[in-house]
């Protein structure tokens, strides 16, 4: 297929990002003429596009399973009784509890 220079400068425009009307206006033509001939090229196959599509964050950032004796979840502070987040089986204070004074006393329990 025979590219003419206003099919090329359709297909370099829509891959700079710019829109459909932007091209049209460009080349002379309607919006829907552009939007056409795009969509001929892509089913001929001759339109490869290298537009940069934006891409959402992916959500598949899941950290391997851990084992239980380092399962976070919520437990219950042997010194205030209070449900915080702890990163481990172990981890049974508090943020505010093991940053107290008598956090060396609290060990002694164990
Ligand atoms: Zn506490």
């Amino acid at each position: 297929m025979e590219w003419t220079e206003r099919e090329i400068l359709i297909v370099d425009m829509w891959n700079a990002g710019k829109t459909c009307s932007e091209i049209g206006r460009a080349v002379k033509k309607a919006t829907i003429f552009v939007e056409n001939k795009l969509a001929f090229m892509r089913r001929r196959g001759v339109f490869v596009e290298v537009r940069v599509k934006p891409r959402p964050p992916s959500s598949r950032n899941k950290k391997p399973a851990a084992d239980k004796a380092h399962e976070i979840k919520k437990r219950k502070c042997l010194r205030c009784a209070k449900l915080f987040l702890s990163e481990w089986k172990g981890n049974r204070l508090c943020v505010n509890c093991k940053g107290s004074k008598d956090f060396s006393s609290v060990l002694s329990v164990y």
